[in-house]
């Protein structure tokens, strides 16, 4: 079974830096489309459902979507994902736990709902931070550290939210059920408490900095480790760094996405660094060794006799430092013969002098031909 998966982002229709708030919204549109009740018979509403419920497992859980965003599919599947896949014995069987989500979902659809109350406790959201680095701070790594701005715990209240320390009260307009229910034609309709938003508990002296929420905005200083050989988009992950939970609830993450400063004169692919140096005629025709600046130092290069112009000379092992391993990739460097646009009179005596004694072919040729021809002459 190894069908290549729609990517879950596309699958939701969210984008990759989207937060737990837009996933839920964006997976409740999905699940009230494609839900198998809505759609009796219909086998393609049912894959979507069931696409758009693994999509949202996966996304919805910190670090699945974080082992997802590294390792796409192969990340989240076998062993620890979903044996059998999410719904292996129908729609609704398999211990999948989509949680408070379809608690609300069902609640609303079909009036009854699993009486689930809502959780005042919420864990805070992951926090991206996008950080440029130079381009030999990606060579060698580098430490840093990074100002945000992230919800902590409010230091009035210890985060409880309430400004006595008593913390939440039972809310006495739902008597802590967190629903309200009542009479539509036949049905009993239950309603998400609006008082408590469904949490059945009220702060009812809230604290007077976080009014409430139990944590609060502040400038905060996190320490980065930028490990060697990371490279454009890398992303680093620091677990409960991201803002602080509603309520004690736990705190999120934070994502250090990377950006790579161009260098003046190498180029990366991969873990190869690539550059061009021009080469006069002679020192193409006789052949030649000389230092360039590499980016870790002197880099001896060695010119065969009869190189052509475009060459490529590959120095094992100069290139970027491998990620977490061992070993890096090679230098490589295209050498341009340079034909010069103005001779003294003297060069241009030994340039004539050396034309007489050579003779080329002026026949016309294919030009992959003669590309071909080039190398049968290096
Ligand atoms: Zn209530
Ligand atoms: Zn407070």
């Amino acid at each position: 079974m190894s069908v290549s998966k729609a990517d879950y982002y596309e699958v939701l229709g969210v984008a990759r830096d989207c937060s737990e708030q837009e996933l839920k919204s964006a997976y409740r549109k999905q699940a009230l489309k494609y839900h198998p009740d809505r759609n009796p018979g219909d086998r393609s509403a049912e894959e979507k459902f069931k696409e758009a419920s693994e999509a949202y497992q996966v996304l919805s859980d910190a670090d699945k979507r974080a082992a997802y965003d590294r390792y796409g599919h192969a990340g989240v599947s076998g062993a620890g994902g979903f044996p059998g896949g999410p719904f292996a014995g129908g729609p609704f069987a398999g211990g999948v736990d989509i949680g408070d989500i379809f608690g609300d979902l069902f609640g609303e659809m079909f009036g009854g709902g699993a009486g689930q109350r809502a959780s005042r406790q919420q864990r805070g959201d992951d926090l991206r931070f996008d950080l440029a680095i130079d381009f030999e701070d990606a060579f060698f790594g580098t430490e840093t550290d990074v100002k945000l701005r992230r919800l902590e715990v409010c230091q009035t209240c210890g985060g409880r939210g309430s400004a006595s320390g008593r913390g939440p009260s039972t809310c006495s307009h739902c008597g802590g059920r967190g629903q309200i229910r009542f009479q539509q034609g036949f049905f009993s309709v239950a309603r998400t408490c609006a008082a408590c938003s469904g949490t059945g508990q009220v702060i009812t002296d809230p604290c007077p900095t976080c009014r409430g929420e139990g944590r609060s905005a502040a400038e905060v200083k996190v320490h980065v480790k930028v490990p060697p050989g990371v490279e454009e988009g890398t992303r680093i992950r620091y677990g409960g760094e991201g803002d602080a939970g509603r309520a004690g609830g736990p705190k999120g993450d934070l994502y250090i996405v990377l950006s790579i400063r161009p260098h003046d004169f190498f180029e990366r692919q991969g873990y190869d660094l690539h550059c061009a140096i021009p080469i006069s005629f002679p020192q193409a025709t006789l052949g030649d060794e000389f230092e360039i600046a590499g980016v870790d130092g002197p880099v001896n290069i060695k010119v065969p006799e009869g190189t052509q112009s475009g060459r490529e000379i590959r120095i094992r092992g100069r290139g970027v430092p491998h990620l977490n391993a061992r070993g890096a990739g090679d230098l490589v460097v295209k050498v341009i013969v340079q034909i010069p646009r103005k001779l003294t009179r003297a060069q241009k005596e030994l340039v004539q002098k050396l034309s007489e004694t050579m003779t080329v072919d002026n026949k016309p040729s294919a030009p992959s031909l003669l590309e071909k021809m080039k190398d049968l002459f290096s």
